[in-house]
This record gives structure tokens, C-alpha cells and sequence, in this order.
């Protein structure tokens, strides 16, 4: 537990080291702490060292975390795929989501969204490799989902999330993010409507230097800031 502080600053000066080496401001780079099977002590430690943004993946667990943690107000992201009996929940305590990849999903979240609060910022999950066994929509439907999506009243689609699969060399892993990237940048000239779009939400603990490289907004680190994880309860 007592490392959490320690890994959070070398995850910071690699983060510093790569921003700098390809260009990047460091204030555009937001490390979002991913969370899932961390108690809650461990995201406490996590946020005396400086991290304010969390990022997990089972409601149920990131719930009974906010109500420990109901005395400081970290920024909630859930980052996991939504089924729609989940949507409720998400679209009340929640800063962020972004896996979304249906738009009866991302219809829910929009009318489920209370009042008092901003709009819930939105990523579209791309399945940048096409793999048969990944969530996310193919490239070539992202432009009609963004549409979509950028109409609903209580929404704010943001831009992209995606999972790669694992390579080896940083350029191998760039490759990708360079894809979502040129994809974002499509979708921005594609239709005024689009143009505020911001974020890149990629890049993790074995790969966050080449997401960087790329045009990363928010890298989502685990691993490398709490060690290894127990797994998800069934
Ligand atoms: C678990 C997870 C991460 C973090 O992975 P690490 O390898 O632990 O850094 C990032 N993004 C998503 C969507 C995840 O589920």
C-alpha cells in the first residue's frame, strides 16, 4: 500500500518524460487512476498523492467505493462496457463514461441523466483491431453513432476510447493510436457538429508512452499505480 504514492510518481514522470519527448503538453494528458479490484484505502492513498480521477469497471463495487469516500469528491469514471440495467446508476454517479458503443445505451444514460447535474461526458469505444471477441464499434460506423450521440441533450461526447491488443515495440503499439487518432480527426472535419471533440481516451500501464505519442487525453493506468489486482467478484 505504502508503494501506491511511490508508483504514482514514477507513473507522473513517465507520463512528464514521454509528453515531453513527443511534443505533448502535460496539462492535455490527464492520468485517470484505473480502480477495479483496489479497496477503498488504496484510492484514498491515491488521492493524498495528487490523483483526483478514478476509473472502474463494476458498478456494484464502484458504488459501495463512492460511499466510503463520500468525505472527498473524486471525478468517477466508469470505463467498463454498460448493459442497460445499469445505466440508472451510471448516469447518476458518474463524471464519465467511456465505453459506449449502442445508442440505446448512450439514449438511457441521456434521459436517466438527473437535472442538477453537467452533462455526462461520453466516449465512443472503437475496436480499432477488429477483433471478433472486443467491444466497440467498427471505425466506419463511428461517424453515424458520433451524430447520434452528439444530439442527445444530456450527453457530451468527448471523442474515443480503445483497447488495442497487446504488441510488442513502441512501434508496433503506436500504430493503433494512430488510427484512432486520424480517426478523431475525420470525425472532427467531418461535421461542425463534431468539431469541439477532445479526447483520446488510450493508452495503459504496458503502453502509455506510445498512446502518448499519438495524441492520448487520458491515459488509463492500474497496474503500474496499485499493483496487481484481486479479480472481479462473478
Ligand atoms: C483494467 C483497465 C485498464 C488498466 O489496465 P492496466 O494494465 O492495469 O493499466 C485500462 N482500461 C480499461 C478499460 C481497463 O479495463
Amino acid at each position: 500500500m505504502s508503494n501506491i504514492s511511490d508508483n504514482i510518481k514514477q507513473v507522473s514522470t513517465s507520463l512528464q518524460q514521454s509528453a515531453q519527448q513527443f511534443h505533448r503538453s502535460v496539462d492535455a494528458i490527464m492520468l485517470l487512476a484505473v480502480s477495479k479490484g483496489q479497496s477503498s484505502h488504496a484510492l484514498r492513498t491515491a488521492w493524498q498523492a495528487g490523483l483526483s480521477d478514478f476509473g472502474e469497471n463494476y458498478l456494484q463495487e464502484a458504488l459501495e467505493k463512492m460511499s466510503a469516500l463520500s468525505d472527498i469528491k473524486p471525478c468517477w469514471h466508469f470505463i467498463g462496457p454498460i448493459q442497460s440495467n445499469k445505466t440508472q446508476d451510471i448516469a447518476q454517479h458518474f463524471s464519465w463514461a467511456h465505453a459506449i458503443e449502442r445508442l440505446k445505451i448512450a439514449r438511457r444514460l441521456s434521459a436517466q441523466r438527473p437535472e442538477h447535474l453537467p452533462p455526462l461526458n461520453v466516449c465512443i469505444q472503437v475496436n480499432i483491431d477488429r477483433e471478433a471477441s472486443k467491444s466497440g464499434v467498427a471505425a466506419e460506423h463511428c461517424l453515424e453513432l458520433a451524430l447520434a450521440i452528439n444530439d442527445l441533450p444530456r450527453l457530451q461526447l468527448r471523442g474515443l476510447m480503445i483497447i488495442p491488443k497487446q504488441r510488442g515495440e513502441l512501434d508496433e503499439q503506436r500504430q493503433p493510436y494512430r488510427q484512432a487518432s486520424e480517426l478523431l480527426a475525420s470525425l472532427k472535419k467531418s461535421s461542425a457538429a463534431l468539431a469541439s471533440l477532445d479526447t483520446l481516451s488510450m493508452g495503459m500501464s504496458r503502453d502509455m508512452p506510445a498512446a502518448i505519442a499519438e495524441g492520448a487525453t487520458i491515459v488509463r493506468v492500474g497496474t503500474a499505480i496499485f499493483g496487481a489486482r484481486t479479480p472481479p467478484r462473478p
